[in-house]
């Protein structure tokens, strides 16, 4: 029997059926426990509730072949997400402990991992718990951690449809030195200029580009692509650090690309776009083509106008090994 792809259940929508939990109370972390995945009480002057203390991951675990579960640069992620929180000045996840809380969890909900192109997507969150509303300038001393993991299916059921995006050269996603930080308020910020700018111009996403400089999209990072040559803004607090971006970029260097990574500006990238392509490269999607930028009521077609080969070629690549389909050369699988 054939199943129909695109009745499957949205992104996000579908949540395996057990969670991980741990808290930070006098000053240190309780071991944490596994409970059903439900509803959390919350007291309503939680400092997160009033000031946003609060930060998120977000990766995958995948199923083999074999049967077996690997999640894709765990590490990498358990340290942003201490990046996230020190920035924050919330007390920080041990980074065994959260990488037990992870694997925990996966194995725990071993049989709802989806096969390949679905996966199971891990989501790590903490929050401020600290009781007192007179603390806008005062961090939490307490907080909580849990990981939620959620089924997801393939990412582009409906094709590999090419982006309409968004030039959004006045107007910045986020503040300049929250912009490394994977917490709620950067969306918050960003969902005004993207639900009016899909309004407007019928987009998929806006591209910020501050001042005019090239930054990132309201989730994921952007690169433009030709045959062995991608450019992509270098490392800053004011965008996220993409774990897909970086595994993208070290492929392509080892792939033979020239591998640039520096500043550039709007009038760059259109310039590049007349004959090569553009992506965006986060955890849900790996890397989605840009058919279309939207930049001062013009239209600027990329190439062609569809998803491009050197787009295609890289996203095949890291897929290959993120389920088992090419060696691991790097180690950034682990095993569950
Ligand atoms: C999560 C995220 C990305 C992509 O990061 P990955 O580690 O590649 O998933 C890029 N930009 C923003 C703003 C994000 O929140």
């Amino acid at each position: 029997m054939t199943t129909n792809p695109q009745a499957r259940p949205a992104f996000g929508t579908v949540l395996a059926d057990q969670m991980a939990i741990a808290h930070f109370r006098n000053g240190q972390w309780t071991a944490h426990e596994m409970r059903p995945t439900g509803p959390i009480e919350i007291h309503p002057a939680a400092h997160v509730l009033h000031y946003a203390s609060t930060c998120f991951e977000g990766f995958k675990a995948y199923r083999w072949a074999d049967g077996s579960v690997r999640v894709f640069r765990m590490d990498k992620h358990v340290e942003r997400m201490r990046q996230s929180a020190r920035l924050l000045v919330l007390p920080v996840p041990d980074a065994e402990q959260l990488s037990k809380m992870v694997l925990a969890t996966i194995d725990r909900v071993r049989d709802q991992v989806p096969e390949p192109p679905g996966a199971l997507y891990m989501r790590p969150m903490l929050y401020g718990t600290m009781p007192n509303i007179g603390a806008a300038s005062a961090p939490s001393n307490e907080a909580t951690l849990i990981v939620l993991a959620s089924p997801v299916w393939d990412y582009f059921a409906g094709g590999m449809k090419p982006l309409r995006i968004y030039v959004e050269d006045e107007k910045h996603r986020t503040a300049d030195h929250l912009g490394m930080v994977k917490t709620g308020g950067n969306y918050a910020a960003a969902m005004g200029p993207t639900l009016a700018a899909r309004d407007a111009h019928k987009v998929d996403q806006v591209l910020f580009c501050p001042g005019g400089s090239v930054q990132e999209t309201g989730a994921a990072n952007f690169l433009l692509l030709r045959d062995k040559h991608i450019l992509t803004r270098s490392l800053d607090s004011t965008f996220l650090h993409g774990v897909t971006r970086d595994s993208l970029l070290t492929m392509a260097r080892e792939m033979g690309f020239k591998v640039e990574e520096r500043v550039f500006d709007v009038a760059e990238m259109l310039e590049w776009v007349k004959t090569g392509e553009a992506a965006l490269s986060g955890t849900a999607a790996v890397l989605a083509g840009v058919g279309t930028l939207v930049h001062r009521g013009r239209e600027h077609r990329v190439g062609t106008g569809e998803v491009g080969p050197v787009t295609k070629q890289l996203r095949a690549a890291l897929v290959a090994i993120q389920t088992g389909d090419a060696p691991d050369t790097h180690g950034w699988l682990t095993r569950v």
